[in-house]
């Protein structure tokens, strides 16, 4: 028999009868033998709920009275879970953070948890009963209550998981599963079976917002098998795991990721000597603009181009700033353009395929798509394009790398 934690977010709380449906769900495990930790969510709308009575009070309230207040929406929900799992004649107990002993640092608002101790919730699984633990808080040193940043519900379900050695942390959501590529741009998009972590962060921060990323890293720090799945359908989800070669068909692709919220900026005709890469960066850093992809074009008469990408939201700040380093380099102009996007290749076997950024920009150039940058990393290859073409080139490659499932989903 094994011990499971299972976490259900807003959505899969987000009323009465989901409440009830959880319970039956949480009560068919325990049934089976299971020992069963439950962690959840706020019922879906509740935490910003709060944030907006807050600040009808003041634009800056103490971050302290915000995670008294916002941790409230958890309470709420592990008493009514608990309550659904009693009538249905399971022993089921709620706990806060505070009660299940689950030790934070004392950054409010973005706590880190630092110590969860088991002995409370051992007993309650001794006795043959159901844990239910609110999500997203805890406790500092001084006994103040501390919450995680949005989303922690994900994270402490992974670190009550990591505490309790439990078998497997399986994080309940309104999607089935990760899916190759969003399903909304790619009709034929699959669920995977098995993704690494290493795939599953390098895919979570280009924007498959599944999963909270810290309890991604979190569980691969320590070894939780993390399992992704609906609470609404029947399934096996996707299960996010340490082995690399472990599914059948072992694709050299595992998905594909993209990024709209990027923009370019260029300054063009520099001279190219030591040191002018640092003149045109410092001053973009010191404005803690964040750069992601750069390129230095090869010099032909002394002078060269250097381009870098940066979020959307910085584009103009950036530009402003190159615009007053090109006066300063004497340089020929500075440039930018914000309709463009980032699309990028996952696969943890692409390190041992040589051939695959090859392949990515022969179906790129078969669809008339320009690349207008390149990085890659070992288990990633990314490129800029325009805009326009980020719907076809995403479904282009998702074909072209046999991603396609035999029927679409959506
Ligand atoms: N209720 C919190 C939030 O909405 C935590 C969570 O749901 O994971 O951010
Ligand atoms: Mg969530």
């Amino acid at each position: 028999m094994a011990l499971y934690v299972q976490k259900f977010g807003g959505t899969s709380v987000g009323s009465i009868e989901r409440i009830e449906h959880v319970a039956d769900k949480v009560k068919t495990f325990h049934d089976q033998g299971h020992q069963i930790v439950v962690a959840v969510s706020a019922m879906s709308g509740e935490t910003n709920r709060l944030i907006g009575l807050a600040s009808d009070i003041s634009d800056t309230p103490t971050p302290r009275e915000m995670d008294v207040l916002v941790s409230t929406g958890e309470q709420v929900t592990i008493a009514l879970l608990a309550m659904a799992l009693q009538k249905r004649g399971v022993n089921a107990r709620s706990f806060t953070g505070w009660q299940v002993g689950i030790k934070t640092d004392n950054s409010y608002m973005k706590a880190r948890i630092e110590d969860i101790d088991t002995s409370a919730m051992r007993a309650q699984l001794d006795a043959g009963g159901v844990v239910v633990v609110a999500g997203f808080q805890g406790i500092d040193d001084d006994n103040n209550i501390t919450t995680l940043g949005r989303g922690g519900s994900d994270t402490t379900g992974v670190a009550l998981a990591a505490a309790l050695g439990a078998d497997e942390c399986q994080i309940y959501t309104d999607v089935d599963g990760v899916y190759t590529t969003d399903p909304r741009v790619v009709p034929a998009a699959r669920r995977m079976e098995k993704v690494t972590f290493e795939e599953m962060l390098e895919m979570a921060s280009l924007g498959s917002k599944v999963l909270q990323i810290r309890s991604v890293e979190f569980a691969g720090k320590y070894k939780v098998p993390l399992r992704v799945l609906s609470s609404f359908k029947d399934g096996n989800g996707t299960l996010i795991t340490m082995e690399e070669n472990s599914s059948v068909e072992n694709p050299v692709i595992s998905g594909i990721a993209f990024n709209r919220d990027e923009a370019k900026v260029t300054i063009k005709g520099v001279p190219d000597i030591p040191g002018v890469a640092s003149k045109i960066l410092v001053p973009i850093s010191d404005a803690n603009i964040e750069v992601d992809m750069i390129i230095q074009n090869v010099s032909a008469d002394g002078t060269t181009d250097f381009t870098f990408t940066v979020h959307r939201n910085d584009y103009q700040k950036a530009l402003d700033i190159l615009r007053d380093t090109a006066t300063e380099l004497e340089a020929r102009e500075a440039t930018g353009t914000d309709d463009i996007c980032k699309v990028s290749m996952v696969g943890v076997g692409m390190r041992s395929h040589a051939g695959v950024a090859s392949k990515m920009f022969k179906t790129l150039a078969d669809e008339n798509i320009n690349i207008l940058a390149i990085t890659t990393s070992e288990i990633k290859i990314s490129v800029v394009i325009e805009e326009k073409y980020l719907e076809l080139a995403v479904r282009a490659l998702h074909t072209a790398f046999g991603l396609d499932a035999e029927e679409e989903t959506a």
